[in-house]
Protein backbone atom coordinates (compact mmCIF):
# COMPACT_ATOMS: atom_id res chain seq x y z
CA UNK A 1 0.00 0.00 0.00
CA UNK A 2 1.21 3.30 -1.22
CA UNK A 3 1.60 5.63 2.24
CA UNK A 4 0.13 8.71 2.58
CA UNK A 5 2.46 11.82 2.45
CA UNK A 6 2.67 13.37 5.69
CA UNK A 7 0.77 17.10 5.57
CA UNK A 8 4.04 19.40 6.03
CA UNK A 9 1.54 21.67 8.04
CA UNK A 10 2.00 19.48 10.91
CA UNK A 11 5.44 19.85 11.17
CA UNK A 12 6.54 22.90 13.43
CA UNK A 13 9.08 25.15 13.13
CA UNK A 14 11.78 23.34 14.93
CA UNK A 15 10.73 20.30 13.50
CA UNK A 16 11.52 21.86 10.01
CA UNK A 17 14.72 23.32 10.94
CA UNK A 18 15.80 19.61 11.60
CA UNK A 19 13.99 18.52 8.68
CA UNK A 20 16.11 20.77 6.72
CA UNK A 21 19.46 20.43 8.63
CA UNK A 22 19.43 16.73 7.65
CA UNK A 23 19.92 17.27 4.30
CA UNK A 24 21.87 20.23 4.24
CA UNK A 25 19.53 23.42 3.81
CA UNK A 26 20.10 26.35 5.57
CA UNK A 27 18.22 27.30 8.30
CA UNK A 28 16.77 30.37 7.51
CA UNK A 29 14.81 28.35 4.92
CA UNK A 30 12.35 26.86 7.58
CA UNK A 31 11.11 30.57 8.24
CA UNK A 32 10.68 31.20 4.40
CA UNK A 33 9.05 27.96 3.79
CA UNK A 34 6.85 28.49 7.08
CA UNK A 35 6.27 31.69 6.07
CA UNK A 36 4.77 30.20 2.76
CA UNK A 37 2.53 27.75 3.96
CA UNK A 38 1.14 29.81 7.08
CA UNK A 39 1.16 34.00 6.11
CA UNK A 40 0.81 33.40 1.89
CA UNK A 41 -1.25 30.06 2.03
CA UNK A 42 0.51 28.56 -0.47
CA UNK A 43 -1.42 25.32 -1.94
CA UNK A 44 1.48 24.24 -3.94
CA UNK A 45 5.36 24.11 -3.16
CA UNK A 46 5.76 25.33 -6.93
CA UNK A 47 4.46 28.47 -5.85
CA UNK A 48 7.38 29.02 -3.39
CA UNK A 49 9.24 30.94 -5.61
CA UNK A 50 11.62 31.82 -2.83
CA UNK A 51 13.11 28.48 -2.45
CA UNK A 52 15.22 26.84 -5.09
CA UNK A 53 13.74 24.67 -7.17
CA UNK A 54 15.46 21.34 -6.35
CA UNK A 55 14.13 22.23 -2.70
CA UNK A 56 11.01 22.62 -4.06
CA UNK A 57 11.04 19.01 -5.44
CA UNK A 58 12.74 17.46 -2.36
CA UNK A 59 9.64 18.92 -0.15
CA UNK A 60 7.09 17.84 -2.93
CA UNK A 61 8.42 14.51 -2.63
CA UNK A 62 8.11 14.18 0.99
CA UNK A 63 5.19 16.14 2.27
CA UNK A 64 1.81 17.31 0.74
CA UNK A 65 0.10 20.55 1.05
CA UNK A 66 -3.64 19.46 2.46
CA UNK A 67 -5.25 22.01 1.43
CA UNK A 68 -9.39 22.88 1.49
CA UNK A 69 -11.09 23.32 -1.63
CA UNK A 70 -14.84 24.87 -1.86
CA UNK A 71 -17.28 22.39 -3.13
CA UNK A 72 -20.57 24.58 -2.87
CA UNK A 73 -21.60 27.87 -2.15
CA UNK A 74 -24.97 29.54 -1.06
CA UNK A 75 -25.34 33.47 -1.35
CA UNK A 76 -28.01 34.76 0.93
CA UNK A 77 -29.96 38.26 -0.02
CA UNK A 78 -28.30 39.39 3.93
CA UNK A 79 -24.64 39.02 2.48
CA UNK A 80 -24.09 35.86 4.14
CA UNK A 81 -22.16 33.49 2.33
CA UNK A 82 -22.52 29.72 3.43
CA UNK A 83 -19.14 27.22 2.21
CA UNK A 84 -19.17 23.20 2.00
CA UNK A 85 -15.85 22.81 2.17
CA UNK A 86 -14.10 19.92 0.90
CA UNK A 87 -10.97 17.93 2.52
CA UNK A 88 -8.26 16.14 1.31
CA UNK A 89 -9.92 13.26 2.01
CA UNK A 90 -13.30 13.91 0.60
CA UNK A 91 -15.15 15.12 3.88
CA UNK A 92 -17.15 18.02 4.18
CA UNK A 93 -17.36 20.88 6.55
CA UNK A 94 -18.98 24.47 6.24
CA UNK A 95 -17.77 27.48 7.23
CA UNK A 96 -20.27 31.04 6.60
CA UNK A 97 -19.12 34.46 6.28
CA UNK A 98 -21.26 36.69 8.30
CA UNK A 99 -21.42 40.57 7.42
CA UNK A 100 -22.29 43.46 9.20
CA UNK A 101 -21.87 47.13 9.17
CA UNK A 102 -19.06 47.20 12.10
CA UNK A 103 -17.58 43.68 11.29
CA UNK A 104 -16.82 40.77 8.92
CA UNK A 105 -17.48 37.53 10.82
CA UNK A 106 -16.02 34.04 9.77
CA UNK A 107 -17.71 30.77 11.74
CA UNK A 108 -15.73 27.71 11.19
CA UNK A 109 -15.67 24.29 11.90
CA UNK A 110 -13.61 22.32 14.27
CA UNK A 111 -15.18 18.46 13.58
CA UNK A 112 -16.39 16.39 10.93
CA UNK A 113 -19.77 15.54 11.71
CA UNK A 114 -20.53 15.69 16.03
CA UNK A 115 -20.78 13.88 18.55
CA UNK A 116 -22.70 15.79 21.05
CA UNK A 117 -26.43 15.39 19.80
CA UNK A 118 -27.81 18.08 20.56
CA UNK A 119 -31.51 17.55 19.48
CA UNK A 120 -32.19 21.40 17.82
CA UNK A 121 -28.81 20.76 15.55
CA UNK A 122 -28.54 19.75 11.90
CA UNK A 123 -24.68 18.51 12.68
CA UNK A 124 -26.21 16.37 16.07
CA UNK A 125 -28.00 14.23 13.27
CA UNK A 126 -24.17 13.15 11.73
CA UNK A 127 -21.83 11.09 13.12
CA UNK A 128 -18.47 12.25 14.24
CA UNK A 129 -16.36 11.29 11.59
CA UNK A 130 -12.93 12.76 12.54
CA UNK A 131 -11.74 15.84 13.72
CA UNK A 132 -9.91 18.49 12.03
CA UNK A 133 -6.14 19.49 11.98
CA UNK A 134 -5.13 22.51 12.50
CA UNK A 135 -4.82 23.16 8.56
CA UNK A 136 -8.05 22.81 7.77
CA UNK A 137 -9.50 24.76 10.31
CA UNK A 138 -7.18 28.16 9.24
CA UNK A 139 -7.66 26.98 5.83
CA UNK A 140 -11.27 28.16 6.43
CA UNK A 141 -10.51 31.54 7.91
CA UNK A 142 -8.23 31.87 4.67
CA UNK A 143 -10.99 31.18 2.44
CA UNK A 144 -13.75 33.06 4.07
CA UNK A 145 -11.11 36.15 4.72
CA UNK A 146 -10.95 36.06 0.71
CA UNK A 147 -14.72 36.01 -0.12
CA UNK A 148 -14.69 39.30 2.65
CA UNK A 149 -12.29 40.96 0.53
CA UNK A 150 -13.72 39.57 -2.66
CA UNK A 151 -17.21 40.57 -2.06
CA UNK A 152 -17.34 43.47 0.30
CA UNK A 153 -13.36 44.54 0.20
CA UNK A 154 -13.57 44.59 3.52
CA UNK A 155 -11.15 42.26 6.03
CA UNK A 156 -12.12 39.83 8.46
CA UNK A 157 -12.53 41.09 11.71
CA UNK A 158 -13.88 38.56 13.81
CA UNK A 159 -13.92 34.44 13.94
CA UNK A 160 -16.07 32.09 15.82
CA UNK A 161 -15.92 28.29 16.67
CA UNK A 162 -19.31 28.07 16.03
CA UNK A 163 -19.96 25.78 12.95
CA UNK A 164 -19.17 21.76 13.11
CA UNK A 165 -18.34 20.07 15.96
CA UNK A 166 -17.47 20.35 19.47
CA UNK A 167 -13.92 22.92 19.42
CA UNK A 168 -13.00 21.47 23.34
CA UNK A 169 -13.34 17.67 21.83
CA UNK A 170 -10.49 18.93 19.44
CA UNK A 171 -8.58 21.22 22.00
CA UNK A 172 -4.52 20.57 20.79
CA UNK A 173 -5.35 21.30 16.82
CA UNK A 174 -8.22 24.24 17.59
CA UNK A 175 -5.12 25.61 20.27
CA UNK A 176 -2.94 25.36 17.36
CA UNK A 177 -5.29 26.42 14.77
CA UNK A 178 -5.61 30.02 16.88
CA UNK A 179 -1.52 29.87 17.42
CA UNK A 180 -1.49 30.05 13.64
CA UNK A 181 -3.89 32.55 13.54
CA UNK A 182 -3.10 35.20 15.86
CA UNK A 183 0.78 34.76 15.28
CA UNK A 184 2.33 37.48 12.96
CA UNK A 185 4.01 34.65 10.81
CA UNK A 186 0.58 33.72 10.35
CA UNK A 187 -2.85 36.24 9.72
CA UNK A 188 -1.57 38.06 12.99
CA UNK A 189 -5.33 38.54 14.37
CA UNK A 190 -6.08 39.66 17.78
CA UNK A 191 -7.08 36.45 20.07
CA UNK A 192 -9.91 39.26 21.59
CA UNK A 193 -11.34 38.70 18.27
CA UNK A 194 -11.52 35.10 18.60
CA UNK A 195 -14.47 33.57 20.23
CA UNK A 196 -14.74 29.54 20.98
CA UNK A 197 -18.31 28.22 21.20
CA UNK A 198 -18.53 24.80 23.27
CA UNK A 199 -21.31 23.28 24.13
CA UNK A 200 -20.24 22.43 27.87
CA UNK A 201 -17.28 20.34 28.89
CA UNK A 202 -16.23 21.34 32.11
CA UNK A 203 -12.97 19.82 32.73
CA UNK A 204 -11.93 21.83 28.88
CA UNK A 205 -13.23 24.87 30.31
CA UNK A 206 -11.17 24.18 33.13
CA UNK A 207 -7.77 23.53 30.82
CA UNK A 208 -8.73 26.47 28.85
CA UNK A 209 -8.60 28.58 32.22
CA UNK A 210 -5.19 26.72 32.94
CA UNK A 211 -3.69 27.66 29.60
CA UNK A 212 -4.67 31.50 29.88
CA UNK A 213 -5.82 31.49 26.91
CA UNK A 214 -6.32 35.23 25.32
CA UNK A 215 -9.37 34.82 23.04
CA UNK A 216 -12.80 34.87 24.08
CA UNK A 217 -15.42 31.57 25.33
CA UNK A 218 -18.83 31.13 24.58
CA UNK A 219 -21.06 28.71 26.22
CA UNK A 220 -23.99 27.35 24.18
CA UNK A 221 -26.38 27.38 27.36
CA UNK A 222 -30.26 27.73 25.72
CA UNK A 223 -31.89 26.77 28.98
CA UNK A 224 -30.56 27.62 32.65
CA UNK A 225 -31.93 24.58 34.04
CA UNK A 226 -30.87 20.95 34.17
CA UNK A 227 -33.96 18.70 33.30
CA UNK A 228 -34.58 21.10 30.29
CA UNK A 229 -30.80 21.39 29.00
CA UNK A 230 -30.75 17.62 29.28
CA UNK A 231 -33.65 17.42 26.56
CA UNK A 232 -31.80 19.57 24.14
CA UNK A 233 -28.23 18.70 25.05
CA UNK A 234 -27.55 14.88 26.08
CA UNK A 235 -23.86 16.43 27.25
CA UNK A 236 -25.11 18.61 30.08
CA UNK A 237 -26.27 14.78 31.55
CA UNK A 238 -22.46 14.38 32.59
CA UNK A 239 -21.54 18.39 32.48
CA UNK A 240 -24.39 19.61 34.53
CA UNK A 241 -24.80 23.43 35.50
CA UNK A 242 -22.97 23.37 38.50
CA UNK A 243 -20.06 21.73 37.12
CA UNK A 244 -20.20 24.36 34.40
CA UNK A 245 -20.72 27.10 36.85
CA UNK A 246 -17.74 26.54 38.59
CA UNK A 247 -15.56 25.80 35.49
CA UNK A 248 -16.66 28.84 34.20
CA UNK A 249 -15.55 30.95 37.46
CA UNK A 250 -12.16 29.12 37.15
CA UNK A 251 -11.52 30.06 33.50
CA UNK A 252 -12.68 33.53 34.06
CA UNK A 253 -10.61 34.02 37.31
CA UNK A 254 -7.75 32.71 35.55
CA UNK A 255 -8.01 34.47 32.28
CA UNK A 256 -10.05 37.71 33.08
CA UNK A 257 -11.42 37.17 29.80
CA UNK A 258 -15.08 38.19 28.64
CA UNK A 259 -17.55 35.04 28.81
CA UNK A 260 -20.81 34.83 26.81
CA UNK A 261 -24.47 32.46 27.28
CA UNK A 262 -25.55 31.56 24.02
CA UNK A 263 -29.14 30.88 24.20
CA UNK A 264 -31.29 30.37 20.99
CA UNK A 265 -35.36 31.43 21.83
CA UNK A 266 -37.60 27.96 21.22
CA UNK A 267 -40.69 28.72 20.73
CA UNK A 268 -42.98 27.61 23.64
CA UNK A 269 -39.94 25.26 24.67
CA UNK A 270 -37.35 28.13 26.52
CA UNK A 271 -39.19 31.35 26.26
CA UNK A 272 -41.05 31.88 29.15
CA UNK A 273 -40.39 34.94 32.00
CA UNK A 274 -40.04 31.52 34.05
CA UNK A 275 -37.26 30.88 31.59
CA UNK A 276 -35.67 34.03 31.53
CA UNK A 277 -35.51 34.08 35.69
CA UNK A 278 -33.32 31.38 35.69
CA UNK A 279 -30.97 32.59 33.18
CA UNK A 280 -31.02 35.77 35.20
CA UNK A 281 -30.07 33.58 38.14
CA UNK A 282 -27.64 32.01 36.09
CA UNK A 283 -25.77 35.34 35.29
CA UNK A 284 -25.43 35.80 38.81
CA UNK A 285 -23.52 33.37 39.12
CA UNK A 286 -21.01 33.50 36.20
CA UNK A 287 -20.08 36.95 34.72
CA UNK A 288 -21.38 36.62 31.49
CA UNK A 289 -22.71 38.55 29.03
CA UNK A 290 -25.93 37.01 26.52
CA UNK A 291 -26.67 36.71 22.97
CA UNK A 292 -30.29 35.90 22.24
CA UNK A 293 -30.22 33.84 19.15
CA UNK A 294 -32.84 33.29 16.36
CA UNK A 295 -33.49 29.82 15.49
CA UNK A 296 -33.00 28.64 12.11
CA UNK A 297 -35.50 25.24 11.95
CA UNK A 298 -33.90 22.21 10.55
CA UNK A 299 -35.96 19.31 8.93
CA UNK A 300 -34.56 16.94 11.50
CA UNK A 301 -36.46 18.72 14.53
CA UNK A 302 -40.05 20.45 15.67
CA UNK A 303 -38.14 23.31 17.01
CA UNK A 304 -39.71 26.80 15.66
CA UNK A 305 -38.01 30.20 16.48
CA UNK A 306 -40.26 31.92 19.06
CA UNK A 307 -42.41 34.97 18.22
CA UNK A 308 -41.21 38.74 17.78
CA UNK A 309 -42.98 40.02 21.16
CA UNK A 310 -41.73 36.87 23.30
CA UNK A 311 -38.45 37.59 22.61
CA UNK A 312 -38.58 41.13 23.43
CA UNK A 313 -40.25 40.10 26.92
CA UNK A 314 -37.34 38.19 27.30
CA UNK A 315 -34.71 40.30 26.24
CA UNK A 316 -36.45 43.00 28.38
CA UNK A 317 -36.61 40.87 31.39
CA UNK A 318 -33.32 40.30 31.70
CA UNK A 319 -31.85 44.00 30.35
CA UNK A 320 -33.53 45.23 33.05
CA UNK A 321 -32.03 43.38 35.52
CA UNK A 322 -28.95 44.53 34.65
CA UNK A 323 -27.67 41.69 32.40
CA UNK A 324 -26.16 42.91 28.83
CA UNK A 325 -27.96 41.50 26.12
CA UNK A 326 -27.43 41.19 22.39
CA UNK A 327 -30.26 40.13 20.25
CA UNK A 328 -28.83 38.13 16.93
CA UNK A 329 -31.37 38.04 14.51
CA UNK A 330 -31.14 35.12 11.99
CA UNK A 331 -28.90 35.37 9.05
CA UNK A 332 -29.03 33.58 6.01
CA UNK A 333 -32.86 32.46 6.50
CA UNK A 334 -33.19 32.52 3.02
CA UNK A 335 -30.31 29.24 2.63
CA UNK A 336 -29.80 26.80 4.32
CA UNK A 337 -27.94 28.68 7.10
CA UNK A 338 -28.27 26.22 9.99
CA UNK A 339 -25.03 24.92 11.16
CA UNK A 340 -25.01 21.04 9.30
CA UNK A 341 -27.64 21.80 6.54
CA UNK A 342 -25.02 22.49 3.53
CA UNK A 343 -22.79 19.75 4.42
CA UNK A 344 -25.13 17.19 4.81
CA UNK A 345 -26.37 17.56 1.12
CA UNK A 346 -22.91 16.98 0.08
S1 LIG B 1 -24.79 22.39 18.57
FE1 LIG B 1 -22.58 22.16 18.38
S2 LIG B 1 -22.09 20.62 19.96
FE2 LIG B 1 -24.29 20.46 19.60
S3 LIG B 1 -24.49 18.85 18.03
FE3 LIG B 1 -24.40 20.85 16.96
S4 LIG B 1 -22.25 21.08 16.42
FE4 LIG B 1 -22.36 19.51 18.03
Amino acid sequence: MIQAKTDIRKLSLDQLKSWLAERGEAGFRAKQIHEWLWKKSARSFAEMTSLSVPLRELMDQHFAINALTTDNQQHSNDGTVKSAFRLHDAHLVEGVLIPATDRMTACVSSQVGCSLSCTFCATGYMDRKRNLDAGEIYDQVVEIARQAERKFQAPLTNIVYMGMGEPLLNYANVMQSIEHITSPLGLGMSPKRITVSTAGIAKMIKKLGDDEVRFRLALSLHAANDEKRNRIMPINESNSLDNLAEALNHFYKKTGNRITFEYIVFNNFNDSLDDAKELWEFTKRVPARVNIIEYNPIAEADFRNTEADKLDRFAGFLENRGVTVSVRRSRGKDIDAACGQLANKG
